[in-house]
């Protein structure tokens, strides 16, 4: 579980403020997929950021999975971002030069697993987002579409708990953004937590849970109202 307390966020810059975060109340349970929706500028970066301890935030209370990871170090906070959580971007952040192999190998050689250990994880990883046949392409080989399934399969071979997905579908045509969906549906029914976000209402409506984030706060629309709207 994933549970936030009038979380604030302020960033100063040539000492203007802006309040990313006001007040931001939020609980994710353990197997929710959740897709996160709102304006530019309102939020949804600097929560995501967050959530997976890559930023620090002003007051509130940020607690993961039962402990409460608010006044972390950096050190403390890696840990747990490395054992906890898995990433995805919107544009893959993969290894040109590096074959796929190597690319989900990045993040398990720093985590110091051993040869036999990244081997498994890789492998595995690669065959569940279907490119394991491929795995000594380049990136620069590949669709949009496997690119970012190379960097989900990244995500997964770290065996995370959370999922947390930056528009991961914001650089692929409507075909691939919907074949993307299905894989990360799939790796949520399989038990990985997911939390998106996205500007596609299309891509959203396909998820358990929707969530607006308006000038820095959430407001929520629960999975009945959603259906009302449709109809
Ligand atoms: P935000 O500010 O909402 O986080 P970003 O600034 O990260 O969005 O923008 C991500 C990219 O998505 C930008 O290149 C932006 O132009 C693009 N983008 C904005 N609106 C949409 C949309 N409706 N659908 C797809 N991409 C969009
Ligand atoms: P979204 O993802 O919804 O587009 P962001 O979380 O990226 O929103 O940004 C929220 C607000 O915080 C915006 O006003 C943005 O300009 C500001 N902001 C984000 N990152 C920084 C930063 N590093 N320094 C200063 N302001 C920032």
């Amino acid at each position: 579980m994933l549970t936030m307390q009038s979380l604030t966020k302020t960033y100063v810059t040539d000492n203007v403020q802006t309040h990313a975060l006001r007040e931001f109340n939020l609980q994710v349970n353990e197997g929710d997929f959740v897709a996160v929706t709102g304006p530019s500028g309102s939020g949804k970066t600097t929560f995501l950021n967050i959530a997976g301890l890559l930023e620090t935030f002003n007051q509130g209370t940020y607690t993961l999975d039962g402990q409460n990871v608010s006044a972390l170090n950096d050190k403390q906070r890696s840990k747990v971002r490395n054992e906890k959580i898995g990433f995805i971007f919107q544009n893959f952040n993969l290894i040109p030069d590096l074959n796929l192999y190597d690319n989900v190998d990045v993040p398990l050689r720093y985590r110091g697993f051993n040869a036999q250990e990244r081997k498994r994880r890789i492998e595995q990883s690669l065959e569940r987002v279907g490119l394991a046949k491929r795995m000594q392409h380049l990136p620069s080989q590949l669709s949009g579409g496997q690119q970012q399934r190379v960097a989900i399969a990244r995500a997964l071979a770290g065996e995370p708990r959370f999922l947390l997905a930056d528009e991961p579908t914001g650089n692929l045509d409507t075909k691939m953004a919907h074949s993307v969906m299905a894989l990360l549906t799939e790796i949520n029914q399989n038990g990985t937590t997911i939390v998106m976000v996205t500007h596609d209402p299309e891509l959203a409506a396909q998820t358990q849970r929707n969530i607006f984030v308006r000038d820095g706060k959430v407001s929520e629309t629960t999975p009945e109202l959603v259906v009302t709207d449709k109809i």
